[in-house]
């Protein structure tokens, strides 16, 4: 049972489907009329439009995946992925749950604690508050020891939310109560920590598997640094800004971590990379990331089909020494959202659709001529990824390929990321995580 929606509910169904698996889709309201569900071979409706009944609900999931008879349940990215109440249900109901145990997720879920575990395993962190911020004075000795700008963030955040940077003790002092509300509000849970602002930073993240044996393995790394509002835009593998040297400490650091809580299947080291290519753990995505195509690209690796054969308790197949990274492959994330007002979703009709083809292109996406975007989720409609044997061959097929795009009645992200592939700066991959909201300031 796929417990999610759009474009990964398909591409889980794509690799069930190859692996001879049957696969239950499970759909909101607003969903029901969703062509890719047609790829699954039942489909259940599982509540409302509005997720918190639906996709997020954990007794309609459960009574679906008991009715349908199902043994797995894959929970894609976002939604109840990475919910350890979850996955702790699914274990009791002997359902497999295709990720990391409910242990795991609510050790490393709670962004403080994942800190503290990397800090035990000498994995250099950000500087900041050991541990929550319990008070205001508590918030500025912090900030006192480790010096403005400082950045508040959630204990349980995820998807660049809640995040408040401060530049000085007034700003700070307004900041925290705000950010608690916003977390209380987002997160179910207000617990805040602090960190230290990295100023001019790229972020660096790396693929890691392991199987119920102890095995755990490193698939290189993805450079996630060009996003708007902490969100990422446009990913590619390998970083075009990092000496093999700090590659390789960036991935023992990872397995390092992952090794630390036993992990299995699938996850993401983050980190962030300074200017004196200084790196720091910042969390782990205990799921399949929105960016795995292009690690699956440069590896030739299906990470969803691994993802469910260790699941299902086989030994990873895969041996660290034998994994070679080819070529370079970079993601365009597709939105409906108009980029030029503050990336506003795009809710409606999509009239025209007609993807890009071709060598080395491929395109994961549900949608098609006809298609409505829901305005309940997330704005994510496609996702456009080139792989080719070298940056700059990549750089010319994304351009080529955003150029034959066509989508209608809608505005997207494919204009803006045209013109951020196209950048001079882009090309020469000298870039830091502010590069968009600066060149939307200056264009
Ligand atoms: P989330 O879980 O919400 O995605 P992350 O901790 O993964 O939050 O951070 C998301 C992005 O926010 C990072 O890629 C980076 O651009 C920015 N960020 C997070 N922490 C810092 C920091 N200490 N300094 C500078 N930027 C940061």
């Amino acid at each position: 049972m796929v417990a999610n929606r759009g474009e990964i509910a398909l591409r889980i169904i794509r690799a069930c489907r190859e692996m001879g698996i049957e696969t239950v889709a499970v759909c909101s309201k607003a969903d029901e009329n969703a062509r890719y569900l047609e790829q699954a071979d039942f489909t259940v409706c599982v509540g409302p439009s509005e997720a918190e009944g639906s996709y997020m609900n954990i007794p309609s999931l459960i009574s679906a995946a008991e009715i349908t008879d199902i043994e797995a349940v894959h929970p894609g990215y976002g939604f109840l992925s990475e919910v350890g109440h979850f996955a702790e249900v699914c274990e009791s109901s002997n359902i497999v749950f295709i990720g990391p145990g409910s242990e795991v997720l609510k050790k490393l879920g709670n962004k403080t604690e994942a800190r503290k575990i990397a800090i035990a395993n000498k994995i250099p962190v950000v500087p900041g508050s050991e541990s929550v911020i319990k008070n205001q004075q508590q918030a500025l000795d912090v900030a006192h020891k480790i010096g403005y700008p400082v950045i508040i963030k959630a204990s349980s955040g995820g998807g660049g939310r809640g995040m408040r940077i401060a530049h000085n003790d007034i700003t700070l002092v307004n900041s925290l109560s705000i950010a608690q509300r916003e977390a209380e509000a987002a997160f179910k849970d207000s617990s805040i920590y602090i960190e230290k602002y990295i100023e001019d930073t790229r972020h660096v993240e790396v693929q890691i598997f392991g199987d119920a044996y102890g095995n755990i393995i490193h698939l290189g790394e993805r450079d996630c640094t060009l996003q708007r509002r902490h969100q990422k835009l446009i990913e590619e593998s390998p970083s075009p800004m990092i000496s093999e040297r700090l590659r390789d400490e960036i991935c023992k650091a990872a397995v390092k971590i992952a090794r630390a809580v036993n992990y299995t299947n699938a996850g993401t080291v983050e980190f962030l990379v300074d200017k004196g290519n200084n790196f720091y753990f910042i969390e782990v995505n205990t799921r399949i990331q929105v960016e795995h195509p292009v690690t699956e690209m440069v590896t030739g690796i299906d990470l969803v089909k691994q993802q469910i054969r260790i699941a299902y308790g086989e030994r990873l197949n895969l041996k660290q020494k034998k994994i070679v990274n080819q070529g370079v492959s970079i993601e365009c994330r597709v939105y409906a959202e108009d980029p030029r007002n503050g990336f506003r979703p795009q809710p409606g009709k999509i009239t025209m659709y007609n993807p890009p083809g071709g060598r080395g292109v491929r395109v994961d996406s549900h949608v098609y001529s006809g298609y409505e975007i829901s305005p309940y989720y997330d704005s994510l409609i496609s996702k456009l990824i080139v792989h080719q044997k070298t940056r700059e061959e990549a750089i010319a097929c994304m351009r080529r390929a955003l150029r034959e795009y066509v989508i209608e009645g809608i505005k997207t992200t494919i204009s803006l990321n045209l013109e951020l592939i196209a950048h001079p700066q882009f090309a020469s991959g000298n870039i830091n995580t502010n590069f968009v909201e600066n060149f939307l300031s200056k264009n």
